[in-house]
């Protein structure tokens, strides 16, 4: 056994100690921090009486990045609960908290158990870091059953074409599982009904309220483990507010089916100051983590008297665009290759942030893709300083004090001005990756350097995510407490002007953008000087941590002698 463990955690060595039965265990399975189930894979092989489950806490995985503690909250308290609740059912626990690797870890217990076994891991890092003990044997690895799709779906869906489109994948798995299909079509007439999902949120129909959790002695234990070791991490934590437990996870589910999901549909696309979350789910961070499965929420969704904007508009989050991000991800290394070329930074996550790059790591950089050559550093304003944008300042601060917000404001709030600004794509992406509690990086990757910012190109999205004042004002209340008129002063019109105005040459045979050039070309030359010059004024004084205000954008004339 690993030695600290007792020191970090007495209440649940103690509470697991309760549990123990001398049981001949015939199968260890590590379970991977994101796969708390033992619904599928080599866990539900034999009976809980003949299988333990090795768990790793693994304290260098919490320092590779400054992880919002929300998030370590998140995965301590689900992963330790899920270790008892186990050990309840008849599994034998191996519980092992560590400040070594993953690998190392097991190298260790593997002395102690014999074979492993484990289902493939989602994210990139930890195949990496696994991969000569799935080599030397050590662990033997079974297919990753908590995924709806295998990579033939992706193959078959987007048909091998590039831009690979969510689409045409969600298309052909709808045809496939013949989920929502009559006599071979789609239910309503449409696969996607997102055109009718655009209403803005006026206050009404209420939006629900998260429900609240009541701490336990294991999840204040793992707080207080936290705040310790991880003090000087981003956020705080909030148990009241943080599922720990199966029970809470279905709670949760519960709240969604009877309090969200009828207005999922129509207020997808709504922004509010009044509400956190709307409509949506708030599941990403517990459906990561596999405490609900994806699979068991469609068929929930699927059984449910809803709409079908909001059925519909539900299901092809899950099963389109989180499976094929998921594809995307693994198909191109995150990123590091695609078509021969390498793109992998050797600048470990440690030196970025800071600490001393561990002798055991193997984690690289992750992937330097920057297809429109984006340079401008992070600005102190998604650290929280103010920035003079009432929606900018709003989100950041949301996300600084929850680790979440939902898919809006995270694509045209925080990525769409770090695109207009050009932020360093992995600067962007390593700031979402340690701010967002659902954050791994086969999610935030692809969504951040696809979706978010265009940094991939053309490889599966067809055009930026971009819009100016308008699309925010119109969909949030966000502007009216803003120092900046949307119509008149707000500079965000004007960074996305000035940004089609320097890529159009890039986007000239977009088909989807040919209309927005065209009142490109319109633009007089006097506006486009304004944009430009908004540009470097914004970025510049965002660089200089100084908060913009309309009268610091307002361009001088100049003198004429
Ligand atoms: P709902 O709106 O209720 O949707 C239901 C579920 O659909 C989500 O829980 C999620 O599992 C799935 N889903 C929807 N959209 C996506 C998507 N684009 N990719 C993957 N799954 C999706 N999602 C993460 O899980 N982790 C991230 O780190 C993450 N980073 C993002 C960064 C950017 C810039 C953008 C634009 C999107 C990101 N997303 C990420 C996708 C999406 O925003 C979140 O999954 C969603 O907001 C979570 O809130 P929710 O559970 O209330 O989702």
């Amino acid at each position: 056994m690993i030695g600290f463990q007792e020191a970090h955690a007495p209440r649940l060595y103690k509470a697991l100690a309760a549990h123990e039965r001398q049981t001949t265990v015939k199968k260890w399975v590590y379970v991977p921090y994101d796969q708390l189930n033992t619904s599928l894979g080599p866990v539900c092989e034999l009976a809980p009486s003949e299988t333990g489950l090795i768990l790793i806490e693994s304290l260098a995985k919490g320092k590779r990045r400054p992880y919002h503690q929300q998030k370590l909250a998140l995965i301590l308290c689900n992963q330790r609960h899920f270790a008892l609740e186990q050990a309840q059912i008849g599994y034998r626990i191996h519980y092992a908290m560590t400040a070594d690797s993953y690998a190392n870890t097991l190298q260790q217990i593997y002395k102690v158990t014999g074979q492993i076994h484990m289902m493939e891991a989602a994210e990139y890092e930890l195949r990496k870091e696994l991969e000569p003990l799935i080599q030397e044997g050590v662990i033997r690895l079974h297919p990753n059953e908590t995924w709806l799709t295998q990579e033939a779906d992706f193959d078959a869906g987007t048909k091998g074409k590039r831009p690979w489109r969510m689409d045409l994948f969600y298309q052909y798995l709808r045809r496939k599982t013949n989920i929502l299909m009559e006599n071979g079509k789609p239910v309503g007439g449409k696969y996607s009904l997102d055109g009718e999902n655009r209403k803005p949120w006026k206050g009404t129909p209420p939006a629900p309220q998260l429900p609240r959790f009541q701490p336990d002695p294991i999840a204040l234990e793992a707080k207080a483990l936290i705040e310790k070791v991880f003090h000087n991490h981003i956020g705080t934590i909030d148990l009241n507010h943080l599922p720990c437990t199966q029970a809470h996870a279905e709670t949760l589910w519960r709240w969604v089916q009877d309090e969200c999901l009828v207005n999922f549909g129509p207020y997808e696309d709504a922004m509010s100051t009044q509400s956190k979350t709307l409509f949506h789910s708030c599941l990403s961070p517990l459906i990561n983590l596999n405490r609900l499965l994806p699979r068991k929420i469609i068929n929930d969704v699927l059984a449910l008297d809803l709409p079908l904007s909001s059925k519909e508009g539900f299901i092809r989050q899950v099963l389109g665009w989180r499976e094929f991000m998921r594809h995307v991800h693994r198909k191109t290394h995150g990123f590091r290759r695609l078509d021969e070329q390498e793109w992998s930074s050797e600048v470990s996550p440690c030196a970025k942030w800071g600490h001393p790059r561990p002798a055991h790591s193997t984690s690289d950089g992750g992937s330097l893709i920057n297809a429109l050559d984006y340079q401008t550093p992070l600005p102190e304003a998604f650290w929280g300083k103010e920035s003079g944008l009432n929606c900018l300042d709003h989100v950041v601060n949301q996300v600084m004090e929850t680790g979440f917000t939902h898919h809006i404001p995270r694509l045209m709030v925080l990525a769409n001005i770090a695109t207009l600004l050009e932020i360093q794509p992995r600067e962007i992406t390593d700031w979402f990756w340690v701010s967002f509690i659902d954050a791994y990086d086969w999610v935030v990757e692809p969504n951040v350097l696809g979706m978010g910012t265009y940094a991939t190109g053309p490889l599966f999205t067809t055009k930026p995510y971009i819009a100016g004042s308008n699309y925010i004002n119109k969909m949030s209340d966000f502007c009216k407490e803003c120092a900046f008129h949307p119509k008149k002063t707000c500079p965000i019109t004007r960074l996305y002007w000035a940004f089609l105005e320097r890529h159009k040459s890039k986007f000239k045979s977009n088909f989807r953008l040919s209309m927005i050039l065209r009142t490109l070309d319109k633009r007089s030359p006097d506006n486009k000087a304004i944009d430009a010059f908004t540009f470097e004024q914004v970025r510049r004084q965002l660089s200089n941590a100084q908060s913009l205000t309309p009268e610091s954008l307002t361009r001088q004339p100049v003198e004429t002698k």
